[in-house]
């Protein structure tokens, strides 16, 4: 269980994000949606490690990770991050792609685990490949695959869709909705998009101006948007 408590986020002293609460149990998918530069990758960013909090706390399974006092390395968080900007790297084969996460793993289990992966993503047989003979969606698909391949507590994606056109977005949300759920990968997802937030989570918060305004499943945000700026960003204001 992810869970922030009351948190702060900013740069050179001054915050962006502020008294954020928010909570996604074990398998479940969050959705952090708000327009641009409401501080959704600042957010992200600060689960991730990158970022120090100036308030609050965030814990994983009750483990500390940050604090105003402590900030465990990212490294050491075992969480999983997919960006807009896919980058995989260009000079490795997929299957190499995937294997840079397994690096502690005997080479029998991480090749058990490569063949697993590319099989749940549906791109078997593409191990050999390298990335710039794959499509853009394709590639989004190795990059999921890379980030859960070592069996992280959360996945974090920024975006992850972004970048992809509408048809193969369509395509590609409720795949690795499947996907995560199969899996039993907690995940949060941050998006401009009411629709992707809607179709992916669990939970979604909605941010405006560095603040989470409501925390809801997409049923309950839909249908009792709790204020105009909800209801307008999701379609239900005038
Ligand atoms: P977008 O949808 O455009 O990606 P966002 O919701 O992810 O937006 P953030 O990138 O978190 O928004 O930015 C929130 C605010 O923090 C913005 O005002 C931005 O200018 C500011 N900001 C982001 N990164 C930095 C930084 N490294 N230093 C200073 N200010 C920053
Ligand atoms: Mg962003």
């Amino acid at each position: 269980e992810l869970k922030l408590s009351n948190i702060a986020v900013g740069y050179q002293g001054i915050p962006v994000v502020q008294e954020a609460n928010f909570r996604i149990v074990e398998g479940q998918i969050g959705c952090l949606l708000g327009p641009s530069g409401c501080g959704k990758s600042t957010l992200l960013r600060a689960i991730a490690g990158f970022e120090p909090l100036m308030a609050g706390e965030i814990t994983l399974d009750n483990e500390l990770l940050s604090s105003a006092t402590k900030t465990v390395s990212p490294e050491k968080r075992s969480i999983g991050m997919v960006f807009q900007d896919i980058a995989l790297f260009p000079h490795l084969t997929i299957g190499a792609n995937i294997a840079f996460g397994l690096k502690g793993w005997s080479k029998k289990d991480a090749s058990a685990r490569i063949d697993y992966l590319l099989q749940l993503v549906g791109l078997s047989g593409y191990k050999d490949r390298y990335p710039h003979s794959l499509s853009g969606g394709q590639q989004q698909r190795i990059a999921l695959a890379r980030a859960i391949a070592p069996k992280p507590k959360l996945l974090l994606m920024d975006e992850p869709f972004s970048g992809l056109d509408a048809k193969l977005r369509e395509e590609l949300v409720p795949d690795i909705r499947a996907i995560l759920q199969h899996e039993k990968v907690s995940a949060i997802l941050v998006t401009h998009d009411q629709a992707e937030a809607f179709a992916m989570a669990d939970q979604v918060a909605i941010m405006e101006s560095g603040r989470i305004l409501q925390v809801g499943t997409p049923y309950e945000i839909y249908h009792e948007p709790v204020s105009r700026f909800a209801a307008m960003f999701i379609g239900q204001g005038d």
